[in-house]
């Protein structure tokens, strides 16, 4: 059983590493962005809600993502482990994921540092369509004031790892495979 959480700037090479730790781990990668941007593709009601939010750069309600990761968690795949990419971004949500795993718990959370200006550079070559300037920008900001606190709640809970995300991709899966061992 393995339960980690991949937090990160948006551009901090989440998605990259997640692809690579999902095989080795043998673990569903779990990423609320994919899901959101599946079902604004779909067009489905979630997708309607959050396809402006998400071009504004803002956060989609908590309510509207537990709803989503609950569900994700109960499928037959998840309940081996899993790999959560994009969430929890919240105090909100990262409260309610411990509520929801009770009495398991996350084994690694795992914090992929790279700076602003760095992620900056990469979010603006990858072309999303809601990669605007604007929306980088607003992301970065909400990161710090949203995201940032819950280091401190997982490190708290003496489950937080920080990796140097500069470097190559292998270079940075060795540290985080290194580190998650170490760690669980
Ligand atoms: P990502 O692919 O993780 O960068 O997510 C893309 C966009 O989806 C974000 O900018 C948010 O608008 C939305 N989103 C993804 N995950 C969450 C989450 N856990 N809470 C709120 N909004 C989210």
């Amino acid at each position: 059983m393995t339960r980690l959480v991949i937090l990160g700037k948006q551009g901090a090479g989440k998605g990259t590493q997640c692809a690579l730790l999902v095989k080795h781990y043998g673990i569903p990668h779990i990423s609320t962005g994919d899901m959101l941007r599946a079902a604004v593709a779909e067009g489905t009601d979630l997708g309607l809600q959050a396809k402006e939010v998400m071009e504004a750069g803002e956060l989609v309600s908590d309510d509207l993502i537990l709803g989503i990761v609950r569900e994700r968690l109960a499928q037959p795949d998840a309940q081996l482990g899993f790999l959560l990419d994009g969430f929890p971004r919240t105090d909100v949500q990262a409260r309610e994921l411990t509520a929801m795993l009770a009495p398991e718990a996350i084994d690694v959370a795992i914090d992929i540092e790279v700076p602003d200006n760095v992620v900056t550079e990469r979010m603006s070559a990858r072309g999303r369509t809601d990669d605007t300037p604007e929306a980088i920008q607003r992301r970065l900001e909400i990161y710090q004031t949203e995201t940032v606190p819950l280091l401190e709640f997982f490190s708290s809970q003496g489950i937080l790892i920080s990796v140097d995300g500069l470097g190559t991709e292998d270079e940075v899966q060795d540290r985080i495979v290194a580190a998650t061992e170490r760690n669980r």
